[in-house]
């Protein structure tokens, strides 16, 4: 096991805690913000754990590509159809907590630029 599967989100895709996932397959996940930020947010991660955005390398190209087609496939699922917004916080200064790469997805209001 790396370290970035002993992560939280490392123990989610292994069932070992819960969390209420809205989208699987062999590539990746998507489940539900513990702490929504918006009425729809959701967390999209692959499930071969990738630290940070930084770490990843010209052969996680397709995963990469699929992350984010899994995310427009995620918020179509939640009726998304006046937009989103997707963030991948990378590193400290970026704000990132979890170290499992991730993608937020937040929908259902309105937001903000430029974000704090
Ligand atoms: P980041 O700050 O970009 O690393 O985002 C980490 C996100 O993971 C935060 O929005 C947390 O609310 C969320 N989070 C942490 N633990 C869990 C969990 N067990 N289930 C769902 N979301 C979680």
């Amino acid at each position: 096991m790396s370290d970035s599967n002993d992560t939280i989100f490392g123990k989610i895709i292994r069932k070992e805690i819960p969390a209420d996932i809205v989208y699987e397959d062999n590539l990746a996940l998507a489940f539900r913000d513990v702490n929504p930020q918006a009425p729809v947010h959701i967390l999209v991660i692959p499930k071969q754990p990738i630290a940070k955005l930084a770490d990843a390398e010209s052969k996680d190209h397709a995963l990469l590509g699929h992350l984010l087609l899994t995310v427009k496939r995620v918020a179509e699922q939640e009726g998304l159809t006046n937009g989103y917004r997707v963030v991948i916080n990378t590193g400290e200064d970026g704000g990132q907590t979890v170290y499992h790469m991730h993608l937020h997805l937040m929908g259902g209001r309105s937001m903000s630029w430029p974000p704090g």
